[in-house]
């Protein structure tokens, strides 16, 4: 049986809303750091090893459950840090099914994670902002406003937390760095959380099993290769002009099409390693055949795979799946052009699980509803003028 949520968090962390967020955070350290750390307070530097070992393998959410440690190491620690483990507050979705995760941070802000399982696979979907800046019109958390960037102990440690999600012997197998924010505008941090998610001595998940999506932070996608982490790269693409890509994901507007593909193009991929580009299917608005045959022009030449993704409608937000045949059709023409296609049904639409629709939850109670619908109306106004 799965863990209950909170079951172990709960009693360390009962009242993040209340906690100052000033002190910094274990989560988030590399070795270097902790052992450093731990021998500054004059501790032996195979307490930091032994730290570490709990921080990143055990996924403790409190000092109180290293019990090897001695009491006036955790006295130190519990006086200087926190240690950061972001707590399961709210879980919707079965045990087996798909989850949404809401964790809350010790400030109080809520961020939203998805447990995805299918065909004996479980994924996990993380936040890498609380609330995003770029408002594509298609998102939930993009029409909530952006608060700030996560730090890398509350990017990894979405992942700790969540595991007390997973069933007797269910195994994480994928994480997508694609639920609120967008990776590349928190690039420090997001990178320093990949190299310990994929550290061998930290959390050791395969770099070949995480993605990073992004909007289409052009200038930021050359950066993220340097940094070596040898993670996946998506691009969440959704148009085929600027015209259309412009409306749809204002971000386009200081770095359009060409400028995104030509980074695409230069960047560092590993051998066998294709980029991702995820095309959320929206009816009348990107799904015709000729969007599909300008696809498949614009990335000729990029080793990559297309997915194809049903988007799920939600009252706030002016857009409509696209039929299935349609998305069959736009599907088959890019496979006739001999790409690669996926085509993603949506998992936990009812629950609002699915991409774009982070924050649902968020957005309803502590944000701006109101402005929100507005915005989509309007956004809906205007595409179906231009699309008339
Ligand atoms: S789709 Fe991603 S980048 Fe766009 S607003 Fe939503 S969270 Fe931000």
């Amino acid at each position: 049986m799965p863990a209950q949520p909170n079951s172990s968090a709960a009693s360390a962390a009962s009242t993040p809303s209340t906690r100052p967020a000033k002190r910094p955070l274990l989560l988030g350290l590399d070795f270097t750091e902790i052992v450093a750390l731990t021998q500054r307070a004059g501790f032996d530097a195979f307490r930091g090893k032994q730290l570490f070992h709990w921080l990143y393998q055990k996924g403790i959410a409190s000092l109180d459950e290293a019990t090897n440690l001695p009491k006036d190491y955790r006295a130190f620690l519990a006086e200087s840090h926190d240690v950061g483990l972001p707590v399961i507050e709210r879980v919707l979705g079965q045990p087996g099914s798909t989850q949404k995760i809401v964790f809350a941070l010790r400030d109080g802000k809520h961020i939203e994670g998805v447990l995805m399982r299918d065909e004996g696979k479980t994924s996990l979907c993380v936040s890498t902002q609380v609330g995003c800046p770029l408002e594509c019109r298609f998102c939930m958390t993009g029409q909530g406003g952006f608060q700030r960037n996560l730090e890398a102990g509350e990017i990894v440690g979405q992942a700790l937390a969540a595991r007390e999600l997973l069933g007797e012997g269910e195994l994480l197998n994928n994480m997508v760095f694609m639920g609120m924010g967008e990776p590349l505008l928190n690039l420090e941090a997001v990178v320093r959380a990949l190299r310990l998610l994929i550290s061998p001595q930290a959390v050791g998940f395969s770099s070949r099993r995480i993605t990073v999506s992004t909007a289409g932070i052009a200038p930021a996608i050359p950066k993220f290769g340097e940094a070596g982490t040898d993670v996946n790269l998506a691009i969440s693409l959704n148009a085929t002009t600027d015209a259309v890509r412009n409306r749809l994901m204002p971000i386009n507007r200081r770095h359009p099409i060409a400028e995104l593909l030509a980074a695409c193009r230069a960047y560092p991929l590993l051998k066998r390693r294709r980029i991702t580009f995820e095309y959320v299917m929206l009816k009348g608005v990107n799904d015709t055949d000729a969007d599909a045959r300008r696809l498949a022009r614009l990335v000729r030449g990029i080793p990559c795979k297309l997915n194809l993704i049903l988007f799920n409608p939600h009252e706030s937000l002016p857009f409509e799946p696209s039929e299935e045949s349609r998305v069959d059709r736009f599907g088959q023409i890019l496979r006739d052009a001999q790409y690669t296609v996926a085509i993603r049904h949506s998992k936990g639409r009812d629950l609002q699980a699915a991409c774009g629709q982070l924050a649902g939850h968020v957005a309803e109670t502590e944000k701006r509803p109101r402005l929100a619908a507005q915005k989509a109306l309007a956004a809906q106004k205007a595409l179906a003028a231009k699309n008339a």
